[in-house]
């Protein structure tokens, strides 16, 4: 079989390993010669690295926000809006609540901040969090447009969805106007498609620079919390959502995970929720048979209100740095913990790293040494990538249990292996 016959994600899986092998050589086998960094890592891949992940972002904005308006002013039963965002909350709050209380138990028992040395990197400034009631207040935009501008997810949420409503309820208007958003967002998918193609080269690029700069010296001063955090997210991913896959949907947990592949590659190579929007969106629409109605608000909403695998950091990481400084944490503190992880995420947008600063925010909280984030800041890069991958993951469970539970699933496209596969 020839390179180009192949799928996208066998073609995305070859660019990785590739790329990892390549970059690992340039780095302990060469030596990180000069030429290596100005020409290729700091050069040439660098580049591509950016502008793939520049020509993802750029669809985030306009494919959220007319996609919304075109499956809300779709829906023949506006009042199922409120429905479907109950049981997708419901269930966000739920899958999160099971990580971070997962992680915590882990730390509790595997104790990964007993004997560690701390990494070397230096804690920078990290941006302040912000507070519970600010995140609900900024929900309605006062400017719809610098919400856009600016890529706030959830003003443009409930932007969309309101717009949409409207349209449902403007008579001859509203059919033009739904009509032409229709339009627009085949556009718009047809233009994730394309960019979905400059994927095998955008992976290589970030991947390749990942492998030439990845200091594994400073793995094994926290390897224990490295492999605890790695362990529980695959646990994550591979036990705790298939289970519920099943139990609320009686689906083939298989099936839709081999679907979800691609989406997971983009999520690992970008480490960022929010970029892969676009290609969760396509993934779970036209791969796992999800009606753009529900998909189009679960998505980008799970991209920033739902981060499992960013809980599950957490968690470990607050053990770790209670362990690592002799605090002995009390009940409540862990309930406290567990509590503030699940609502501090909420609202904070699925971009690189951003697990950290609100890591920040729950340290400060329970009283203990924000400082400590300096633990375990150098070695954040793969295990942002990873728990990024179990983040959408989680996004597209819910979205797909939602789904069936509205009758909105083609299990005909569920069902078909080859389903979407054109984007290759
Ligand atoms: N990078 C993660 C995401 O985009 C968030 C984080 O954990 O830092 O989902």
């Amino acid at each position: 079989m020839s390179y180009s016959n192949l799928s996208l994600s066998a073609k995305i899986f070859i660019a990785m390993i590739t790329g990892l092998i390549l970059g690992l050589t340039l780095q302990y086998g060469l030596g990180s010669p000069e030429w290596g960094e100005t020409w290729l890592t700091g050069g040439i891949f660098f580049v591509i690295g950016k502008i793939f992940i520049n020509l993802l972002k750029m669809l985030v904005v306009p494919l959220v926000f007319v996609s919304l308006v075109t499956g809300t002013s779709a829906l023949s039963d506006p009042a199922s809006l409120g429905r479907i965002g109950f049981k997708t909350l419901g269930l966000y709050l739920l899958t999160t609540g099971i990580a971070v209380t997962m992680a915590l138990f882990a730390a509790v028992i595997f104790k990964p901040g007993l004997g560690a040395e701390p990494a070397a990197a230096m804690l920078k400034d990290l941006p302040a969090n912000k507070s519970f009631a600010q995140v609900l207040i900024e929900i309605v935009p006062t400017n719809p447009i610098s919400a856009m501008a600016e890529g706030q997810m959830l003003p443009i949420i409930l932007f969309a969805v309101l717009l949409g409503v409207a349209i449902t309820y403007s008579g001859k208007a509203g059919e033009r106007m739904s009509g032409f958003f229709k339009d627009l967002n085949a556009v718009i998918m047809m233009l994730v498609t394309f960019v979905m193609k400059t994927a095998p080269l955008g992976v290589f690029a970030l991947i390749f620079t990942l492998g030439a700069t990845l200091d594994l010296a400073e793995f094994s001063k926290v390897a224990k919390y490295i492999v605890l955090v790695l362990a529980v997210l695959l646990v994550h991913g591979l036990v705790v959502y298939p289970s519920i896959l099943v139990l609320l949907s009686g689906l083939n947990p298989i099936t839709f995970l081999k679907k979800m592949r691609p989406a997971m590659m983009f999520a690992f190579s970008t480490a960022s929720s929010n970029a892969t929007i676009p290609v969760t969106m396509e993934t779970i629409a036209n791969r796992v048979g999800v009606n753009n109605k529900v998909a189009s608000f679960t998505i980008p909403m799970g991209a920033t209100i739902n981060m499992d695998g960013t809980a599950i950091m957490q968690g470990i990481a607050t053990g770790f740095i209670a362990q690592f400084y002799g605090i002995d944490l009390t009940i409540s503190q862990y309930l406290m913990i567990v509590v503030m992880i699940i609502m501090a995420s909420i609202g904070t947008a699925g971009v690189p790293s951003v697990g950290l600063v609100i890591l920040a925010g729950v340290l400060a909280n329970v009283g203990l040494p924000v400082e400590g984030i300096a633990l375990i800041l150098g070695v954040d890069r793969l295990l942002d990538m990873t728990r990024t991958a179990v983040n959408i993951t989680g996004d597209a469970t819910v979205t797909t249990i939602v789904a069936k539970s509205e009758n909105e699933l083609d299990l005909e496209v569920f069902n078909n292996p080859l389903a979407g596969q054109e984007t290759k």
